[in-house]
């Protein structure tokens, strides 16, 4: 076949960071997203060449002004651990499985399965070394057996040739001290395991 009419490969002539921005801008877009959610659309953010992502659960209030994923009191958190576990910020991808902040309450299953359709685009993108849950939902959206993070947390499981590594949500551990204790001790773990 002549090169001409060989089907190109997707990925011809854009790198990672164009991909990136080609999903946000799907998902700004995607009116699936916007069901019973309001603000700005999260598609995350980050390093396109991260060896690992952070995976949390949907924006809340902070993030939905800003359209930037953990800016609240629990993105802090998360930041500050990611920078005590020796790990650069920018080195890292941030996201969530759920794009645009629910209008009530925790995401429901049918924004998780939809949010990840996005979320896989994403990883298939970045192709990460590591992809760390943080808590339930984040879970949630990889493993279709219910996964109990506070017994899981601090495992990694591999699928589909992904590392997974599962942890608490920094929101646990700014209600509890115990769970704070858990998030310290598991992402000093993450380091070793890139
Ligand atoms: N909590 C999340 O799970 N994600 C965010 O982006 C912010 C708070």
């Amino acid at each position: 076949m002549r090169d001409i009419l060989r089907p190109r490969p997707i990925s011809y002539g854009m790198n990672k960071s164009a991909f990136l921005k080609k999903i946000a801008l799907e998902i700004a877009r995607c009116p699936a997203c916007r069901r019973g959610k309001i603000g700005k659309s999260v598609p995350g953010e980050g390093n396109p060449n991260a060896r690992i992502v952070f995976i949390g659960e949907a924006p809340g209030r902070e993030e939905a002004k800003t359209g930037r994923p953990f800016v609240g009191r629990a993105g802090k958190l998360l930041r500050s651990l990611i920078k005590d576990a020796g790990l650069s910020e920018k080195a890292v991808y941030i996201t969530n499985p759920v794009k645009r902040l629910p209008k009530y309450g925790t995401p429901k299953k049918p924004d998780i399965i939809h949010g990840r359709t996005h979320l896989q685009k994403q990883l298939g993108v970045i192709k990460p070394k590591l992809v760390v849950l943080l808590g339930r939902v984040a879970a949630c959206a990889f493993f279709d057996e219910p996964i109990s993070v506070t017994k899981m947390h601090g495992r990694i499981i591999i699928k589909d040739g992904i590392k997974y590594f599962i942890t608490l949500h920094p929101s646990a551990a700014l209600r509890f001290q115990k769970f704070r204790r858990i998030l310290i001790s598991d992402f000093k773990k993450l380091k070793a395991l890139t």
